[in-house]
């Protein structure tokens, strides 16, 4: 058997090329089978994985990160997004009531510390969520971040691999898959908010092209913690 990081290399290296439709049907049928989810934070562009997933299997596991810190607009986008593209198995998961409760109990940790805040609303819950899984896939893009911008296909963090199938997309491709598929619109991109996370993380920005500048603005910080997985 393969281990993680040859698998990942050999699956990158097979997707090159390919249509994300086609990426996801092999890693859905055939690479990782009834073993992959996707992870969704129902965000300004997320309806593109989330339609190109239901166009190859709407049962396939949707993980929705609940921080309770999100919009409302991003809880009522979530719920008129599944029943549009007729997803089967969206999971609601977040952080532990008693671990709020303890570590947390005014809600302001966000404030002190963002590190320890995404850790106890995001990546702790994600990763007790991925349990059981062995491949969860995101809509991130190379053209988000430095930290993004050599982002492979595949990628492996121990034995559990992350699928990126629009990691070469450009904003221009998500406009137009928009426009084609008449995908609804989250409800804040209209004013102004084109990457949308927790509440007191996210500001409008005035460039669309530098969407990720709203999400911890002023801070050094731009990514919670999930993505970031050892490269060999
Ligand atoms: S994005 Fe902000 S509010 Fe959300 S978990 Fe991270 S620090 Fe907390």
């Amino acid at each position: 058997m393969l281990a993680a990081a040859d698998k990942a290399k050999a699956l990158s290296a097979r997707y090159k090329g390919l249509g994300a439709a086609a990426i996801i049907d092999h890693a859905v049928h055939e690479a990782f089978p009834a073993r992959i989810a996707f992870v969704s934070s129902f965000g300004a562009e997320s309806a593109v994985l989330l339609h190109l997933m239901a166009s190859v299997d709407p049962s396939v596991p949707v993980l929705f990160l609940d921080t309770n810190k999100l919009f409302g607009e991003t809880l009522r986008y979530r719920s008129r997004l599944q029943h549009f593209l007729g997803l089967e198995d969206v999971r609601v998961i977040g952080p532990r009531k008693a671990d709020l409760e303890r570590e947390d109990p005014q809600g302001t940790l966000s404030m002190r510390d963002p590190d320890e805040c995404c850790r106890l609303r995001k990546t702790e819950p994600l990763g007790r969520a991925l349990k059981g899984f062995g491949c969860w896939a995101t809509g991130r893009k190379r053209h988000q971040t430095a930290f993004r911008s050599e982002m492979d296909v595949v990628e492996h963090d121990g034995e559990t691999f992350k699928l990126n199938p629009i990691a070469g997309w450009s904003r221009g491709d998500v406009a137009d898959y928009f426009s084609a598929h008449k995908l609804p619109e989250h409800p804040l991109v209209r004013q102004g908010y084109f990457s949308i996370g927790c509440m007191p993380c996210t500001s409008k920005v005035e460039d669309e092209e530098d969407a990720r500048a709203g999400r911890w603005a002023g801070q050094a910080k731009t990514e919670c913690g999930i993505h970031t997985v050892k490269k060999d």
